[in-house]
């Protein structure tokens, strides 16, 4: 069986989903269905979820929320009513949107997952409806009941490992079934979502428990490129990248694929295909492990160079610190017993860098921080540095070719592009560049340019 997901853009108005339903039954391997909410129909046009969100920020304020909720009404109504529904959908709809909307306000970030997670929710019940009205066996299926057990982190969950053999029981039931992604249960029963773009996670989960044959995710591009198009013009699409390099690109920004939806196929080897709904005939691209990779594919020394925006800088500085044992392990315990998850560290002799998400930044806390580190570790200076972007370079051939950093550095100096750091796991599967956020897209532009268009 394949395990089959559809983004936003694919379920954004009902001509859209007609050619969703014609995917899912042009083969009948196609049994498990994940869908997004509705996404934009134009560039201007607004995302169910955003919408979602603001409804929720405005209830949860106390504000007028009828323009918000006649903005979302309207925009399943109008759906259902293309696809010739009869009334009985809009009204569970809005009798869905109006218990949320009446739920506690005691946490905040409950009740907007609660509100989020409407959007997919209704978007499943819409399909399956429709898919029912034309005469096919299709079904919506809860994910409470069918046991998708998340953590309780609003807004940012992580799946259970015990949801696994609960949701390995969806593969014996012989229907075409609809499940809403995005969202799950935690173990006392509220909805919580997986952070944004999340339903690619929800998809991933699904293959794993099934075992699927492949994980199709349909979006609205043909295929993945090497670099961003809103970046670089054209850039040369790529058919197939393993998982670590698909991870590597995510994780620095290419939005394909969230970033986290490889980790429950890739234990499995179960192959992602990316998918164009617009265009389903053509191959798309594949996400495989190492092993499988094509010989064509490892022509490709790089496969991709994304950046991204949004990390900052904690540089301490001890002169002989390479002799202290535990240095480093004190300086990530005291980031720990504040809650900050760290990126990277690369070390000199004398200095640790510490690469952090500026989302975890408050001046309070790494006051505190910066305090601690001077009075326990007794360094001779900290100091943080903010804007900061990364930029990687990716391709698991550069593991057997030489002068790929001679390349990605020379490209980023005839750029005038300044490099604050740089770090090679051991893998290889990437260079990372440390650089100043300013400088992100002229530093995908140079890369690119050096490595694709020689
Ligand atoms: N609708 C959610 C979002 O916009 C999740 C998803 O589409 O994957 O983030």
């Amino acid at each position: 069986m394949k395990v089959i997901k559809f983004g936003g853009s694919s379920l954004a108005d009902a001509s859209q989903i007609k050619k969703v339903c014609g995917i899912i039954l042009g083969d009948p391997d196609r049994r498990l269905v994940v869908v997004s909410a509705p996404g934009k129909r134009f560039k201007e046009d607004d995302k169910v979820t955003d919408l979602l969100i603001s409804l929720a920020e405005a209830s949860l304020a106390g504000q007028d929320i009828s323009a918000a909720l006649k903005k979302i009404k309207d925009r399943f109504t109008s759906i259902a009513y293309d696809l010739g529904l009869d009334d009985s959908f809009t009204l569970e709809l809005t009798a869905d949107i109006a218990e949320r909307l009446e739920s506690s306000k005691s946490n905040k970030k409950r009740y907007l997952d609660l509100l989020k997670a409407a959007g997919e929710d209704n978007s499943a019940k819409l399909v399956a409806a429709y898919l029912r009205s034309i005469g096919e066996n299709a079904e919506y299926i809860n994910p409470r009941d069918a046991g998708l057990v998340l953590s309780d982190e609003f807004g940012n969950a992580q799946v259970l490992s015990k949801s696994y053999n609960k949701l390995a029981r969806l593969a014996r039931r012989n229907t075409i079934m609809i499940f809403p992604g995005f969202f799950g249960y935690s173990e006392t029963g509220e909805v919580v979502t997986f952070s944004r773009g999340g339903s690619d996670v929800t998809g991933a989960i699904l293959a794993a428990a099934v075992n699927a044959e492949v994980y199709e995710n349909f979006t609205d591009v043909d295929s993945v490129f090497a670099a961003d198009p809103r970046i670089v013009e054209n850039p040369t699409p790529i058919p197939m990248f393993s998982y670590e390099e698909m991870r590597e690109l995510s994780y620095a920004g290419f939005n394909v694929l969230h970033e986290e939806a490889l980790a429950p196929v890739y234990h499995k080897g179960i192959t992602v295909n990316i998918k164009n709904t617009n265009n389903p005939d053509s191959p798309g691209t594949l996400i495989v492990p190492t092993h499988s990779l094509t010989k064509e594919h490892k022509k490709f020394k790089v496969v991709g160079i994304a950046a991204d925006k949004g990390f900052m800088t904690l540089h301490v500085e001890k002169y002989m610190m390479n002799r202290e044992i535990g240095f480093g392990r004190r300086l990530l315990q005291i980031l720990e017993d504040e809650g900050i998850s760290y990126e990277h560290t690369p070390s000199g002799i004398d200095s640790i860098s510490v690469i952090i998400r500026e989302q975890y930044y408050s001046e309070e806390v790494f006051d505190k921080i910066i305090k601690t580190i001077y009075s326990e570790l007794t360094v001779d200076n900290v100091k943080t540095d903010f804007d900061q972007a990364i930029v990687m370079v990716v391709g698991n051939g550069m593991t057997h070719s030489i002068g790929t950093l001679a390349t990605a550095t020379k490209a980023l100096a005839d750029a005038n592009i300044n490099i604050n750091m740089i770090n090679q796991g051991s893998s290889e599967v990437s260079i990372m560049f440390g650089i100043d956020a300013a400088d992100a897209k002229a530093s995908v532009k140079a890369l690119y340019e050096a490595f694709f268009k020689q």
